[in-house]
């Protein structure tokens, strides 16, 4: 039977009314209790999290030592003592606090190895309630987290809880595709891989002259899996993935700046054939990037998507819009879905940006022409920081 050590399950309340106060933990009504009878070593155990309100969740199951790890979103754990959750004892140790932008983790040490047997949050009264069984397993048949979901692989160690200071400024990470053995779209001598390079070192400065910062998932000629490119964002705590590129299609199907933000049912031709490319290079490297996902957590990274989703949007818009009014040309359709896995994290706003398309001569131009990379920048640049502070504006309207 397949492990499922890795699940994301989210419930989205969407209504902003429902975003403007948090959920609080009801630990009256929490607990951690057997959940059955232990055939051999420890028990089934069951933990349950009342809460006042259905919130966005995930949870997961990590080893040396093994521990669950469930993080919750917009839940008010002040004043709830983990110590003095009903059955912490069954466990080796019980704690929570403070994880990142909104999440809260909680973290309870087994006493040996456990699967996760189900995971489920109710929404229904009196009270919302996440709960979670644990199966013991032979220590034979444990194994450290594989992948169900691919993209949240290499989140930070789930080990400690710790309140990080609060994050001062907007954080970037930009993202120029291929590089190293993957050179990308060629065309004239030119490798995409080159070209989006120049471009996201240009970028960086200008967005680092504006106060911005910018981490990059590369600097130099080397191959980057997609997956690793996903983890260097959410470790810098990004705000906003922007993925560089200059792919190549057949003549006549493909000129202009065109910004790609997640659709997995996308039927768009031109941009399968374009996902095609980028999840082979992966494939080449040895990384089994896409075959790994649970249909189950496929379809909840999707209600996970559905905070970031409107964010990823909102950028492609303010993009396409700036790039209109500075006069870049665009394809026809200048923001379109598609399934690539850059664009896959549940949690960071992302977008793919073709800056052109290595194949089509006037696009191949701009590329090489440095005025014309100055005002792509200067397009970027404007549309970054007009998006943040719209994002910005709504997120404390949603407060008030
Ligand atoms: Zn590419």
């Amino acid at each position: 039977m397949r492990l499922l050590a890795l699940l994301l399950a989210v419930l989205m309340m969407l209504s902003p009314a429902a975003a403007q106060d948090r959920a609080r933990l009801d630990l009256g009504a929490s607990a951690l209790v057997e959940s059955g009878r232990a055939w051999w070593g420890d028990p089934p155990l069951e933990l349950r999290l009342a809460l006042t309100k259905a919130v966005p969740w995930r949870v997961n199951i990590v080893s040396d030592p093994v521990r669950l790890v469930l993080d919750i979103r917009d839940v008010d754990l002040n004043g709830a003592d983990a110590k003095a959750l009903f059955g912490a004892g069954l466990a080796t140790d019980v704690r929570w606090g403070r994880y990142r932008d909104g999440w809260s983790r909680v973290v309870v040490e087994l006493p040996g190895p456990y699967r996760i047997a189900s995971a489920v949050q109710k929404t229904t009264p009196p009270l919302p309630q996440i709960t979670v069984t644990l199966e013991p397993v032979a220590e034979a048949d444990f194994t450290a987290p594989p992948s169900a979901t691919a993209a949240l692989r290499g989140l930070p160690d789930p080990a400690e809880v710790e309140a990080l200071p609060p994050r001062e400024g907007l954080v970037v990470v930009l993202d120029p595709g291929h590089g190293g053995f993957d050179p990308g779209a060629l065309a004239e001598g030119e490798t995409e891989a080159n070209l989006v390079l120049v471009f996201a070192l240009e970028l960086r400065k200008a967005l680092q002259d504006r106060g911005v910062q910018v981490v990059l998932t590369r600097e130099s000629d080397t191959f980057v899996p997609l997956e690793e490119r996903m983890t260097l964002a959410r470790e810098a705590r990004g705000d906003l993935f922007i993925s560089l590129h200059a792919d190549a299609l057949p003549t006549g199907q493909a000129a202009g700046a065109t910004v790609y933000v997640w659709n997995p049912r996308s039927d768009g031709q031109a941009a399968q054939h374009l996902v095609n490319r980028h999840e082979r290079s992966d494939l080449i490297s040895g990384v089994d990037f896409g075959g790994q996902d649970d249909a189950l957590a496929a379809a909840m990274m999707d209600f996970a998507r559905t905070d970031t989703q409107p964010r990823s949007e909102n950028f492609a818009r303010w993009l396409s819009q700036r790039m209109a009014l500075m006069g870049i040309g665009q394809h026809g359709r200048p923001v379109q879905g598609a399934a690539f896995s850059v664009l896959k994290s549940p949690d960071i706003p992302s977008v793919l940006l073709e800056l052109g398309f290595i194949s089509d001569y006037n696009d191949r131009a701009n590329l090489l022409n440095p005025e014309w990379r100055d005002r792509m920048v200067m397009v970027m640049s404007e549309a970054v920081l007009g998006w943040a502070r719209d994002e910005g504006q709504r997120a404390s309207m949603l407060r008030k």
